[in-house]
């Protein structure tokens, strides 16, 4: 009996020091110190020993079981130490390392002017106003005094989506559905995309314009000549030269686009300027007293005048680009210099 105890010892000496988790200790303790366990039996099997043993072996017995108990505690602390350093290995935040960048996009170049524009007409009082891309050509040519069969219509390349529907090949559609529906006084401004069959290094199928329109009792040229000025000097800067020049617009009479010095060559002449010392960047005019009997305006009683500019011209301007279709290829390498 005494070598079984013995031999019992060593066992659970050896069971301890394998196992390596929980479970494998609380199965160990039930190996031997279980309802059934091998230390349990041999002490409920005392009593059938004879007298003269019962008493030593009782005692090595019952040593057997304290230390068995001591050891597996022992273990299980061991392993608790163990799995904790182990989840704090894993958990481990250095908190010395940089930290992870999110990267920042940028406004398109083009979103960047039309911001710009938006901003300075804003400040000048005009308010935005928008209308659709898809349009009517009766709002696209004849309330702009553009009648079926007038030459101006060859001016536009137009995607026809039916004989009454276009897309707009300007923004200036919108000055008719505006006025339709607003009495003057009328200060607005109208951004967004038209499109015109028209692709080579200066033309895009899809481009952007803005449109402006000012109509009021007693507006003059005065008037147009005061808020494209401001609005060149405050777009390129208030030492730039201006020049209005006497176009032709249906919608517009008398009409004037106009030229700003250009800034590449000083007025020299240039590649960009085509060597005339002049950059056009916008079309303008009184608004001509046909386009108001469309929109039951009483041009005896009110005056005013509009103006159209191209966003993609002037965003290739300031930013010296020579090829519009880089505006909308996506290229990042392109994009990122802005
Ligand atoms: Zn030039």
């Amino acid at each position: 009996m005494k070598e079984e105890l013995d031999r019992l010892q060593n066992e659970v000496r050896v069971s301890l020091s394998q196992a390596s988790t929980q479970k494998e200790i609380s199965e160990v303790r039930v190996k031997y110190l279980g309802k059934k366990g091998s230390i349990t039996q041999i002490l409920k099997s005392l009593g059938t020993l004879p007298e003269s043993e019962r008493r030593e072996i009782g005692q090595i017995a019952n040593q057997l079981k304290q230390n068995t108990e001591t050891r597996i505690e022992e273990a299980l602390s061991r392993i608790r130490e163990k799995d904790r350093r182990e989840a704090l290995e894993r958990e481990k935040i250095d908190v010395t390392l940089p930290g992870r960048r999110i990267p920042v996009g940028k406004r398109h170049p083009l979103t960047q002017i039309l911001d710009a524009i938006i901003d300075i007409f804003s400040r000048l009082g005009f308010e935005v106003v928008e209308g659709p891309e898809v349009e009517l050509d009766y709002y696209n040519f004849e309330a702009l005094n553009i009648p079926k069969g007038h030459p101006a219509r060859e001016m536009q390349a137009t995607f026809f989506i039916s004989d009454d529907v276009v897309l707009r090949t300007h923004t200036s559609p919108v000055q008719a559905r505006t006025m339709e529906k607003k009495r003057p006084p009328v200060r607005v401004i109208s951004p967004g995309a038209v499109y015109r069959c028209d692709s080579d290094p200066s033309h895009s199928p899809m481009f952007h314009q803005v449109e402006g329109l000012l109509v009021d009792k007693g507006v003059t040229f005065a008037d147009l000549k005061g808020v494209l000025t401001a609005f060149v000097h405050q777009m390129f800067g208030k030492e730039t030269k201006l020049r209005f020049r006497p176009s032709f617009f249906p919608f517009t009479e008398p009409s004037a686009e106009i030229d700003i010095e250009c800034f590449i060559c000083g007025g020299k002449g240039c590649g960009i300027c085509s060597n005339t010392g002049w950059l056009e960047i916008l079309g303008s005019g009184m608004v001509d007293p046909a386009v108001y009997k469309f929109v039951n305006y009483d041009p005896e009683e009110v005056t005013g005048f509009a103006f159209g500019l191209g966003i993609e011209r002037i965003a290739m301007l300031k930013f010296g680009i020579n090829d519009i279709r880089l505006f909308f290829t996506n290229d990042l390498r392109f994009l990122r210099q802005f």
